[in-house]
């Protein structure tokens, strides 16, 4: 029987989990069992290893053994994106096929001068917007990346007030932040899908696969929560369903930055399952829970289901 709900977990093994990706797998885990009460549910692991260069050795083994210490073990073995990209490819050929990807010779620095040229100047931390150079051909210049391209400005988007209905600007609702909404073409512009140094990016190998393994319900933490829009973008450019969204509460650093690795997280110390999973279950607004893990998790499935209604 197939299942009617697949959630999934997907680290990026950079390093061990630490208290803030606890909550994001704590929450993804919850938000299957929850549903298998009404329909079958699966929850999968995946391993976003397409970064090689950020990858650390030995972090996959370190990430599902802190999972299986706090109880979440996955439904299916994980998969590594590393050995996709076989699927990657695929997707890209497609877009290339349809006119809807193109290869970009652009550098970081002709990017911002060409960004410049048009008097656009950029704020600290914000997005670098792509001015579109290469959308008409390379120009002399060497094929490095591909980029997605957005559909073209259209007379019913004047202005950055009237424009919900332009086709660039993507709409969604978040099961926990409500209605959201990104103008993808003024805001990100047309978008890495394969990188200048030959890598899949995050945008397309994510969409790819949670298209793949049949995902309906993505959850995870909200540092990713303006990807989305791209990610939608690239669904509908690719004909794939549109999963539902629920973005989880961060872990803040004492900085009130998101916790990372940057900013001093420590890998999380699962001796003792019950204190990291209570702290994790703290961040979602879940009830602390006393005694057996097996007992807590069923706990916290049941006060899920009341919290975020599924
Ligand atoms: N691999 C990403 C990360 O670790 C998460 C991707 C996702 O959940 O969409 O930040």
């Amino acid at each position: 029987m197939a299942a009617g709900y697949v959630g999934r977990f997907a680290p990026s093994p950079t390093g061990p989990l630490h208290a803030g990706s606890l909550v994001a797998a704590l929450a993804s885990w919850l938000d299957a069992r929850a549903h298998a009460a009404a329909r079958r549910a699966h929850w999968l692991v995946r391993i976003e290893d397409v970064d090689t260069p950020r990858c650390v050795s030995g972090a996959t083994e370190t990430i599902l053994a802190q999972l299986a210490a706090c109880g979440l073990v996955p439904d299916a073995p994980p998969v590594r994106q590393s050995q996709r990209g076989a699927l990657y490819q695929a997707a890209l050929d497609q877009l290339a096929a349809a006119a809807l990807a193109y290869p970009c010779g652009c550098s970081r620095k002709d990017i911002e001068d060409a960004r410049q040229a048009q008097g656009l100047v950029r704020t600290r931390h914000a997005e670098l917007v792509y001015p579109g150079t290469c959308r008409s051909g390379l120009h002399g210049k060497a094929a490095r990346a591909w980029r997605l391209r957005l559909p073209d400005a259209t007379d019913a988007e004047p202005d950055a007030e009237v424009d919900v209905d332009a086709t660039s600007v993507v709409q969604w609702q978040d099961r926990r932040l409500g209605a959201q909404r990104q103008n993808v073409r003024r805001e990100v512009g047309d978008f890495v899908l394969r990188r200048a140094d030959g890598l899949w990016a995050y945008q397309l190998a994510v969409v790819v696969d949670d298209a793949a393994q049949g995902i309906t319900d993505i959850v995870r933490g909200e540092d990713l929560a303006d990807n989305t829009a791209r990610q939608i973008v690239l669904q509908r450019a690719l004909s794939l369903p549109t999963p539902r969204y629920l973005h989880t509460p961060l872990v803040l650093a004492a900085d009130g930055q998101k916790l990372s690795k940057q900013n001093g997280a420590q890998a999380l110390d699962t001796r003792d399952p019950l204190a990291a999973l209570n702290a994790a279950a703290a961040v979602l607004g879940l009830p602390p829970a006393t005694g057996a893990v097996p007992e807590a998790l069923g706990w916290w499935v049941r006060a899920w289901s009341t919290l975020y209604n599924p």
